[in-house]
């Protein structure tokens, strides 16, 4: 059987698409990869999705998009795409034994939060390595900690920890901050933040949990050792984009380039959500592209059928 619309990924974005073209009474196939959900999934309190004036839960936020997809008939198959095929029409998918072949695509496999890739990172990732200041700040109450990077995640994210943490530590390479000047003046204005310029993190010190951090100057060189309980990396983000690779056009960091609404170079296969969005990176801005996508393709499809 060939699917008429298959939508990669449960974010915001993929599940938007999904409620959209299920009541357009287009059936679509939903394939929900290993983080079900997305990122909202790793978050706490969403204050800023609008409709929900006290806020919600990023979990229970998206368990309320999942529901309301399955409500207008979205089916969903759980597995990872190990390869798609773009190159030729119907469109095919495999999840391991599984595959599938669809007339149209709706990419929404969002992105990822960047590691450093230091030696002892990925080890300790849950033991004090966090990308993700909302759902694990609370642990590191009244804790020192460090935040890695310059930009408005970094600043965001070192600001909202004060609230927990003694001090936070902002720990940048350079010696200006990539962010917004607003969220520079909250961190400079914050006395529980302080800076360390023109530094990189050499490596992360623990056994069993973070215990501190190998640091070095790189205008001087000077190497020194830090005692922290936590780093939070952020850093930036990678769209998750390697299955798509030297199929579709992409820009220079990988991420899908759309055309007019949420078109890609492939005619019949659309993007939405953080995987084509590089600057706004919104729950809600994802889902405005995932209904934007549900309606491209059910334009598309009516196209093909004149
Ligand atoms: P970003 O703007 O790309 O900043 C990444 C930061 O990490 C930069 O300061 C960069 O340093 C540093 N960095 C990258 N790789 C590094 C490495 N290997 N070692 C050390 N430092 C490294 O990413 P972002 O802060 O996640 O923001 C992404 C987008 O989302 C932006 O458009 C931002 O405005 C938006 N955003 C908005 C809000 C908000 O408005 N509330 C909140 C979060 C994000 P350099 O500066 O030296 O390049």
């Amino acid at each position: 059987m060939t699917e008429k619309i298959t939508i990669l990924g449960t974010g915001p974005a993929g599940l938007t698409a999904a409620i959209y073209s299920a009541r357009a009474n287009l059936n679509p196939l939903v394939i929900e990869g290993l983080q079900a959900g997305g990122q909202l999934t790793l978050t706490s309190d969403v204050e800023n999705y609008p409709g929900f004036s006290d806020g919600i839960l990023g979990p229970d936020l998206m368990s309320n998009f999942r529901k309301q997809a399955e409500r207008f008939g979205a089916r969903f198959v759980f597995g990872d795409v190990i390869k798609v095929d773009l190159k030729q029409k119907p469109f095919k998918l495999y999840i391991e034994k599984e595959n599938f072949e669809t007339q149209t695509l709706i990419l929404s496999t969002g992105a990822s939060a960047n590691l450093f890739g230091l030696p002892n990172e990925k080890r300790l990732i849950g033991k004090g390595v966090s990308t993700c200041a909302t759902c694990d700040g609370f642990f590191f109450r009244g804790k020192e900690i460090a935040v890695a990077g310059g930009g408005d995640s970094a600043c965001e994210e070192a600001t909202f920890l004060t609230k927990f943490a003694a001090k936070v530590i902002l720990i940048h390479r350079r010696d200006k901050l990539r962010a917004s000047k607003i969220m520079q003046e909250r961190v400079f204005k914050n006395p529980k933040i302080q800076i360390l310029w023109d530094t990189v993190i050499e490596d992360v010190i623990g056994e069993k949990e973070v215990t501190g951090l190998k640091l070095k100057n790189i205008k001087t060189s000077k190497q020194d050792e830090l005692k922290l309980a936590g780093v939070f990396v952020a850093i930036g983000h990678t769209p998750n984009t390697l299955l798509f690779r030297d199929q579709i056009a992409m820009d220079e960091k990988g991420y899908i380039k759309t055309f007019g609404g949420t078109k890609t170079s492939i005619p019949g296969v659309f993007a939405a959500g953080d995987v084509q969005d590089p600057v706004y990176r919104q729950a809600v801005t994802a889902a405005g592209t995932g209904c934007m996508a549900a309606i491209d393709t059910e334009r598309f499809l009516e196209s093909e059928h004149k």
